[in-house]
């Protein structure tokens, strides 16, 4: 992955091999545009992955090239999982690190979703 989060997509990363069933995850949502499952070394009560099923290595890929079908999905299964999961009351976190930089580990788009807890303010 190139620093500032764009491609070439490496379609070797873990999450590609997760969205194959090459590897092995505990889903919690799935549809047409996104995976979610939980991360594996959780930051909170609840701390879960939403990825989109397209090869997208960050969010800066995913806001240029993907359709508006591909974003307006993802867009909506990321709420609908934090509705599934209760998370909007009390609130909940969402972030996406962005190159290696913005601490990206795993090249393929994801966003956290943090919630069980009291988060307390953004830190950077
Ligand atoms: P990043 O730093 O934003 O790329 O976050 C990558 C996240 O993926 C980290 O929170 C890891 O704990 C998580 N992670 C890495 N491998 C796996 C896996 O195989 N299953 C679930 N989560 C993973």
């Amino acid at each position: 992955m190139a620093v500032n989060g764009t491609g070439p997509y490496d379609p070797q990363n873990v999450f590609a091999r997760i969205l194959r069933g090459e590897l092995p995850c505990k889903k919690v949502y799935e549809d047409e545009y996104a995976l979610a499952f939980h991360d594996i070394a959780p930051k909170a009560p609840v701390h879960v992955l939403v990825i989109p099923k397209g090869p997208f290595v960050s969010f800066a890929d995913f806001s240029r090239n993907g359709t508006e079908a591909e974003i307006t999905g993802f867009t909506r299964a990321v709420g609908q999982v934090a509705r599934d999961l209760n998370l909007e009351t009390p609130g909940y976190r969402l972030l996406s690190n962005v190159g290696v930089e913005g601490g990206q580990e795993v090249p393929h788009f994801h966003v956290h979703l943090f919630g069980g807890r009291a988060l307390g303010a953004m830190l950077p």
